[in-house]
């Protein structure tokens, strides 16, 4: 193994502990890959309402921390501990004002919390106030998103020379560069990082700031979580205006794709699904179907295929595509279709009601559950991700593993992970399509039914295949112990030039 490092993950959400998508699958199989390679790694988070609901056995790590924030503010938090089931120590700064709400981002009309510019450099002050006052020196300080794109900048202007925090090198890791942190400039103050700080190549955009935007900037390393989304977001359209300063990080910026948490997500294990499969013993399969059909008052029937879908509801995951698609395919096409899934009024409201216009055919569950999603993922024959863009994803991971075949917009992740089917050989994983309309939508999932109903050899062998495809975290948390050693050396050679 590479040298022993401290770790510290600082993210706005972990699994299980608040989650609103792959962020928090990441975050945490992350840590746990880290603490079994040997390092020192510990995950910090808001101590949100909703997990003061859960009762977990916490103890105080820090009775009483005291949190200097611009503008002479002082805040004063707690600090909760416990370590997971894997050994990872897990620390929450309960703070009521910032944290104690229903929701993580939003309330539940939706509308972002006024102070979130404030909730999360708070909780990136927390955390190195934490390190300093619990003695903890790491190594590496892991930002995730815009919520905690701060700390590479608190650690540059303000702790250079810490004793506890000086030698830190940053990784920021961009899961959804759509999502800036983009705040008025009277946010600013609060973050006590000095006017030196907003300027174009930093802080300032437009004369707002962007919080994501500083981030870069002062990370040693920046990643994000696809090789094919680190290519996509260097352009104009794909970097949402920050592709010239995700391409001026020269080398300090790179793709790792996100591994899948096969613990969780593996047919053969998975203990929320009505039968266990595997690639040698597919008969379980076709009883999740059942169970699936059931649960979703579909015809229950083994001659059609089920087309499943699960996600977040905003533009960002296409459902507009099938919404314009999906009731002519269940006419035109013998097949069903369920979704899971939460979000806006639009895809609420459609999917909501779609099961009452195509009886028998379609099912919807909206709302959030880890339950449903499992058995999506197991009962149906294909997964649609029709992603307007994709970092990653990782349905379409533990789609393939379930031999569930994705169809999906080649796109960042989904097109990095997903093969195209050959229908002269039978090579490939699943079906994509590069033009994101609902007349390719409608051809590929034609396709790919068209497929399951007369080429079952192909379909046989497609679904092995995908079954076997390997994107576990043990690769990743190599790519990521590179990534921290670049850090290391990127810090060194900036301590160099600044000494
Ligand atoms: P994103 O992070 O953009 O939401 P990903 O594909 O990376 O997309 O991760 C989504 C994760 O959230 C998956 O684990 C998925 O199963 C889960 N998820 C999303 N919506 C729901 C829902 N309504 N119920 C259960 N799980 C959901």
């Amino acid at each position: 193994m590479t040298d022993r490092l401290n770790v510290l993950i600082v993210a706005s959400e972990v699994s299980p502990y608040a989650k609103t998508g792959g962020l928090a699958d990441v975050t945490a199989a992350l840590a746990i890959q880290l603490k079994k390679r040997g390092h020192d790694v510990r995950v910090i988070l808001p101590y949100y309402a909703s997990i003061r609901g859960k009762n977990l056995p916490l103890d105080s790590a820090l009775e009483s921390m005291c949190v200097r924030m611009g503008g002479n503010n002082e805040e004063w938090c707690k600090v909760l501990h416990m370590d997971t089931a894997d050994d990872v120590p897990i620390y929450f700064v309960e703070h009521h004002a910032f944290f104690d709400r229903s929701g993580l981002y939003h309330d539940e009309a939706m509308h972002d919390y006024h102070d979130n510019p404030r909730r999360f450099s708070f909780l990136c002050r927390a955390a190195l106030q934490y390190c300093m006052d619990a003695h903890f020196k790491p190594d590496i300080v892991h930002a995730h998103d815009w919520h905690t794109a701060l700390l590479p900048a608190y650690l540059k202007v303000w702790f250079w020379d810490h004793e506890y925090l000086g030698h830190a090198a940053s990784v920021l890791t961009v899961h959804n560069a759509a999502h800036q942190g983009v705040y008025p400039h009277s946010q600013y103050g609060y973050f006590g990082l000095g006017e030196q700080a907003f300027t174009p190549d930093r802080f300032e955009s437009w004369g707002q700031v962007n919080i994501l935007k500083g981030g870069i900037a002062y990370s040693d390393m920046v990643n994000t979580v696809s090789p094919g989304y680190a290519k996509e977001i260097t352009t104009p359209h794909g970097g949402f205006g920050l592709a010239p300063y995700f391409t001026a990080k020269g080398d300090a910026f790179c793709g790792v794709l996100n591994g899948v948490d096969y613990a969780n997500w593996c047919p053969e294990l998975d203990a929320t699904i009505p039968a266990k499969f595997s690639v040698k013993d597919m008969a379980g399969k076709a009883e999740c179907k059942r169970a699936l059909q059931k649960a979703f008052k579909l015809e229950v029937r083994d001659d059609v295929p089920i087309v499943g879908a699960i996600g977040r509801f905003v533009t960002q995951k296409g459902y507009h595509l099938v919404r314009g698609t999906i009731e002519e395919l269940l006419w035109d096409v013998p097949m069903q279709f369920v979704i899971l899934g939460s979000g806006d009024w639009e895809n609420t409201s459609y999917f909501g009601m779609l099961p009452g216009r195509c009886p028998g055919r379609a099912g919807s569950y909206i709302g959030y559950s880890e339950e449903i999603a499992h058995l999506i993922e197991a009962g149906s024959d294909f997964f649609l991700m029709p992603s307007m863009f994709e970092p990653c994803g990782l349905n379409q991971l533990y789609s393939l593993r379930y031999g569930t075949l994705p169809i999906v917009h080649a796109t960042g992740g989904l097109d990095d992970t997903v093969e195209q089917y050959d229908e002269q050989t039978g090579d490939g994983t699943g079906f994509k399509f590069h033009a994101p309309t609902p007349h390719a939508l409608y051809n590929t999932v034609r396709w790919a039914v068209s497929t399951w109903h007369d080429r079952k050899p192909h379909m046989k062998m497609m679904m092995e295949r995908a079954m076997q495809r390997d994107f576990s975290w043990e690769h990743a948390v190599h790519d990521y112990e590179a990534l921290y050693q670049n850090a290391i050396q990127k810090k060194a050679e900036y301590d160099n030039y600044h000494s």
